[in-house]
């Protein structure tokens, strides 16, 4: 019996079905081979080359420092480049993305999940929310790039995770806390917009996990962490599509090798540095998905 065998077994156990109704062709439709949802070969590839050119010859426009179990906010304009840092110890990090322009579109982590998978990494894009669906930004640099899938199934820099907030705290029992990415995102886009929390909190959305390593586990298919194998000088950097405006949580959980939604892990800052550049030449900024939102009427 190999582990799927096993997992379908667990699972059908687990999940309340009584192995009495288990079919007998149960294998021969587990052995069925997947058919990827939405092959990519279609979609145009990003000009890693120009982007590649044009990071080279950037000036550095300025850093944001986010404290620990904070949020911090940088205004990047389209053209230009995004640099998230470690900086003194391994930290994750929580990112929202932004049109700075228009508020409503924003990063949409499912369907970048979706197109590029689980976790992403040089080479892909961060897509935005319908009815704009385009991308936001577009990674150039990652320095985990060699880190690919562990023997337990985990990877970097996710797009499965939600961010830590004190709602699910309460679902699960547990005590208010403040400090969770939610708390830290709906601050820091506030103090952005000059709003309350709760005007700003509606706009905070599922994240990019920045550094954070995770998976399914094999048997019982939860979302797992693992302490992140970033070191202080890694980074990942964006190109910006868009005029971007980043929010990143310095998140309450560290390296997430332990726990999250308290005080108990150690943490540390992350930086955000911008740098810029004469767009690109021959590049232009894509233009909002052209379906005509007619949906059959
Ligand atoms: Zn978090």
């Amino acid at each position: 019996m190999d582990f799927r065998q096993r997992a379908g077994i667990l699972a059908a156990t687990t999940r309340g079905t009584a192995m009495t109704d288990v079919p007998p062709d149960a294998e021969a439709r587990r052995a069925i081979p997947p058919v990827i949802c939405y092959p990519t070969e279609t979609l145009p590839p990003p000009p890693m080359d120009l982007y590649r050119t044009s990071l080279a010859s950037t000036w550095h426009k300025g850093t944001v420092r986010v404290p620990p179990r904070e949020a911090g906010t940088a205004e990047i304009p389209a053209g230009s480049f995004l640099r998230i840092k470690s900086v003194e110890g391994p930290q994750v990090g929580d990112l929202n993305l932004f049109n700075a322009a228009d508020l409503q579109e924003r990063f949409y982590s499912g369907k970048t999940r979706a197109l590029h998978g689980s976790h992403v990494t040089a080479g892909d894009r961060l897509w935005s929310s319908f009815p704009y669906l385009r991308p936001l930004a577009t990674i150039v640099q990652d320095t985990l790039g060699w880190y690919g899938i562990d023997a337990f199934g985990g990877a970097v820099h996710d797009v499965i995770g939600t961010r830590c907030d004190p709602y699910t705290g309460r679902l699960l029992g547990g005590g208010d806390y403040h400090h969770c990415c939610h708390s830290n995102l709906t601050r820091a886009l506030a103090d952005w917009m000059e709003v309350p929390p709760r005007t700003a909190e509606p706009l905070v959305h599922d994240v990019l996990n920045v550094f954070m390593c995770t998976g399914f586990t094999r048997d019982t298919g939860q979302y797992f962490m693992k302490a992140s194998p970033v070191r202080p000088g890694d980074h990942l950097t964006f190109f910006a599509e868009v005029d971007l405006l980043a929010v990143l949580s310095a998140c309450p959980g560290g390296d997430c090798g332990a726990e999250h939604s308290s005080d108990a892990a150690a943490c540390h800052p992350l930086e955000m540095e911008v740098w810029t550049a004469e767009p690109p030449e021959g590049w232009t900024a894509p233009a909002v998905n052209p379906y005509d939102r007619s949906h059959g009427r």
